[in-house]
């Protein structure tokens, strides 16, 4: 009996060829009767098995490939998940108990990422494709990890382009509350339920370090600070004070309840709430170190320009507030605007200040954050460490 395929057309066969995870539907010749979210081999148009993806007709990335050889599916999705697991032991667990354990396409498994907080885990479903391979994929992550807890986040907005609607629950084990996790020797508080994200930015890990490094006598401005987590390493490289500022009341609670929890006094630390376009605006002191870590301004392509004209408004802002002598940490992680473009924004943004400004560091991705070089879409954060005159 001849398996039901998917067939690519001649000559679009070449990014699955290249393994790239994405099947754009305008690359397809034909597909079988199946079901959305079900498995196919993919085929080229002359009959060559290149692999396998799983496919859904809503989404206009109708097929993403779970394996490019012969490996059956399911035993690749258990291999990749050995190997992200195998990775963040390597070279993550060292240093923290907190970690992204499965990056997507990074890791080779599109539509999924798990988060690690001490004992509990945070998965996060982007397709039906993923959706229907999560019993697999937890019953690989208990046998694995023997977590206490796993607990689904699946609140994107790509989800509706898949036909699944946002989902929020537990899936195994306790229901945490908030779990306590530990990096670098510093404590955070991380509450996953109502969260941004999964509850806590672990692709800035490597900017915490940096921003400890640098931040000692320096008084530090941390704009966008949600739960604090740079205004505690700042305080913890011995800043001569913090203020953090956010738009959210809950956000900026943690973040003072996270800077108790190591010990830092209140007085001399401020939390605002406030916009930070506002309070940038507002008399007061100069910093000696400014971070800068907005939201994504662009949440789709058609947004790149007023995204752009907001990211070049703020470091403008932020420039004014910063002391001769000065470090501004800016990053920005809307996908859509990549680093050569951040990096005329932060040009006219220094040009329209007037100061004079370095680039003395890139953004370094976080080891757990893996990008694949078959599939290179899954960067998205980018930032630059000025040095201001
Ligand atoms: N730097 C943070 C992550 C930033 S997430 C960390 O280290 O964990 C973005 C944050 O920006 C959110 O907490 C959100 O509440 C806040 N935010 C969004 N728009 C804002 C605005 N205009 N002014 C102030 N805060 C804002």
């Amino acid at each position: 009996m001849i398996q039901p395929a998917a067939i690519l057309k001649k000559d679009r066969d070449k990014p699955v060829r290249q393994r790239h995870h994405w099947i754009f539907s305008g690359a397809v010749q034909s597909l079988p009767d199946f079901e959305d979210g079900d498995i196919l081999p993919v085929l080229s148009h002359d009959g060559e098995f290149l692999g396998s993806a799983y496919f859904n007709r809503k989404s206009s990335i109708v097929g993403r490939m779970l394996s490019f050889d012969e490996t059956p599916p399911l035993e690749a999705v258990g291999l990749r998940l050995a190997g992200a697991l195998e990775l963040r032991k390597k070279f993550v667990e060292p240093v923290t108990n907190a970690e992204r354990l499965v990056n997507g396409e990074g890791d080779g498994l599109p539509g999924l990422i798990v988060d690690c907080y001490g004992d509990m885990l945070v998965l996060q479903v982007a397709t039906l494709g993923m959706d229907k391979l999560k019993p697999v994929v937890l019953e690989h992550l208990i046998g694995a990890l023997k977590p206490r807890s796993i607990y689904e986040k699946s609140d994107l907005p790509t989800r509706g382009e898949e036909g699944l609607s946002d989902f929020e629950g537990l899936l195994y084990g306790e229901d945490c509350g908030s779990v306590e996790i530990s990096e670098a020797g510093l404590r955070f508080l991380v509450e996953v339920r109502g969260a941004q994200k999964t509850g806590f930015y672990l692709d800035l890990r490597e900017s915490r370090c940096l921003v400890r490094t640098l931040a000692k006598d320096r008084r530090v401005l941390n704009c966008f600070c949600y739960t604090g987590g740079f205004s505690v390493a700042a305080l913890a490289g011995g800043a001569a004070a913090v203020d953090s500022v956010d738009s959210s009341g809950p956000a900026v609670s943690l973040a003072r309840r996270n800077l108790s929890l190591n010990g830092f006094p209140e007085a001399g630390n401020r939390f605002v709430v406030a916009d930070v376009f506002e309070y940038l605006r507002r008399d007061g002191p100069l910093y000696d170190f400014i971070i800068l870590d907005p939201p994504a301004f662009a949440k789709k392509k058609t947004d790149v320009i007023p995204a752009c004209r907001g990211y070049k408004d703020i470091n403008r802002l932020a420039l004014r507030k910063a002391g001769r002598g000065s470090l501004l940490l800016t990053l920005c992680c809307s996908h859509f605007v990549d680093e050569p473009l951040f990096q005329k924004v932060v040009f006219q943004a220094a040009a329209e200040s007037g100061r004079e400004v370095r680039i003395i560091q890139r953004h370094r991705l976080a080891f757990d954050h893996p990008v694949n070089v078959y599939h290179p879409e899954s960067e998205y954060l980018k930032g630059f460490l000025l040095y201001v005159r």
